[in-house]
């Protein structure tokens, strides 16, 4: 039963009850029966809006990508957002103490709900431009973001393999990038206008580590940032890196925690922490004010870390081998089919599984079996690595693998995937 049906069901119930007294005792489905029967508003059975525009609903075996709108939130976080979206509050308070309750439960100085990491990323670039700029320039330095910081302080350094397509959102500030590759130039790229040092977790590439880029920022008060967000899996990892020494650590809500998926958190510096809420919405001359955040996204967020640190990583894993495995058994006995279950290093740190097999045999690309789930009902995406032939996002694809993301399969999902890749595999078999 679904929560809806469920929470019908109850409410039947309790109309039976009270209308026939103790359930048991008198005639409560006769009772019922007389009653006029519920509109579906009465009953609170939310009109599905996919149904009525349209929408194709998915089966996500992609994984938390955007464009698939990622996660799913778990009940007790929608059930925190719903019951947060029936009373107004004062923003403020609300922002205040959601960020004193994430920074204590997350072990960080401060912390702020954005409206994602990508908004995240912006706040905690402005926060960094504020504090550089503010002795001399005064409060007004916020309302010049972005247009008036060039003349002003504005160099991030940045090593040239973490530049990516997230520079945008640092961008948004009116800053420069300088990019560095050795120690030597990370050494020698300081100078008076330098604001921040930017540090992408979870790039495939640069010299220089987490703990050195820190160290050589600090010698030169620089503060230190870094991207995060596809980064949990392991729940660690929301406190590893503010402990570690950066002063801004970024995620996404919507990815690994299951949060609203227009929700993140930048945590770190209180001070830091403070630039940015006041770089914000609600404030309206403000580089965030397009990156509202309402009062369901602070307390989903909010929920969300809660249920996230609920979990742990033994048993998150445990039940994405058991989907992994549950497709594998379904493909495995056809000619040259291999499988492995593969786990990403950084982000997206959770088992994936990996459909290898020859063409020759199953005369069928990866890639047209991408099509082909896409195109029947129900309608099914498989990761976008799919046979690509670039390693892409730490996984090892080829253009004869299919890569299947496990991890935001709902329940009974992982069958249907299994079943459809083999029917797909199966049509194909070379007589
Ligand atoms: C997903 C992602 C973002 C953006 O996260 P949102 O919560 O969607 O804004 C930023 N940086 C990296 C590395 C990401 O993977």
């Amino acid at each position: 039963m679904n929560t809806f049906s469920r929470r019908a069901f109850l409410q039947t119930t309790r109309r039976a009850v009270t209308a026939g007294g103790v359930l048991g005792l008198g005639h409560p489905l006769l009772s019922f029966a007389a009653e006029p029967a519920p509109s579906p508003a009465e009953a609170g059975v939310a009109v599905d809006y996919y149904d009525k525009l349209g929408v194709t609903k998915i089966i996500n075996a992609a994984g938390t990508y955007t464009a698939l709108t990622a996660s799913i939130m778990p009940p007790e976080v929608r059930r925190a957002v719903d019951r947060a979206a029936l009373h107004p509050v004062r923003l403020k308070d609300l922002e205040t103490a959601a960020g004193e309750y994430l920074a204590k439960r997350l072990q960080c100085e401060g912390a702020l709900v954005s409206a994602g990491a990508a908004s995240a990323l912006t706040l905690g670039m402005a926060a960094c431009v504020t504090v550089a700029n503010r002795p001399q320039v005064g409060e007004s330095i916020m309302d010049q973001i972005p247009t008036g910081v060039e003349p002003l302080k504005n160099e991030v350094i940045v090593q040239h393999a973490h530049r990516y397509e997230y520079d945008h959102a640092l961008l948004n500030c009116g800053i420069r990038f300088v990019e560095v590759q050795t120690m030597s130039d990370y050494q020698a790229a300081f100078t008076p206008k330098t604001v921040m040092a930017h540090f992408f977790n979870a790039a495939e590439g640069g010299e220089i580590s987490r703990e050195e880029w820190i160290r050589v920022a600090h010698e030169h008060q620089v503060p230190c940032m870094n991207d995060a967000a596809a980064d949990v899996p392991p729940i660690s990892n929301l406190w590893n890196y503010t402990r570690m020494g950066f002063d801004l650590v970024c995620f996404s809500g919507g990815k690994g925690m299951r949060g609203p998926q227009n929700a993140g958190l930048l945590l770190g510096r209180k001070d830091l922490i403070a630039a940015a809420t006041e770089n914000n919405s609600p404030n309206s001359a403000r580089v965030g004010r397009g990156m509202k955040v309402a009062k369901e996204q602070i307390v989903g967020m909010v929920a969300a870390v809660d249920w996230f640190l609920s979990q742990t990583d033994e048993g998150m894993e445990k039940e994405f081998r058991r989907r992994a495995d549950t497709i594998a058994d379904a493909v495995k006995g056809l000619p040259s089919v291999q499988c492995q279950v593969f786990v990403p290093p950084v982000a997206n740190n959770v088992p994936h599984l990996l459909i290898r097999y020859d063409q020759q045999r199953i005369k069928i690309a990866p890639r047209a079996v991408a099509e082909e789930l896409r195109s029947g009902t129900p309608s099914i995406e498989l990761n976008p690595a799919t046979g690509t032939n670039h390693a892409s996002a730490g996984l090892p694809t080829d253009a004869n693998t299919i890569v299947v993301g496990v991890w935001m399969l709902q329940e009974g999902e992982d069958k249907i995937v299994g079943e459809r890749l083999r029917s797909a595999l199966s049509k194909a078999l070379q007589a």
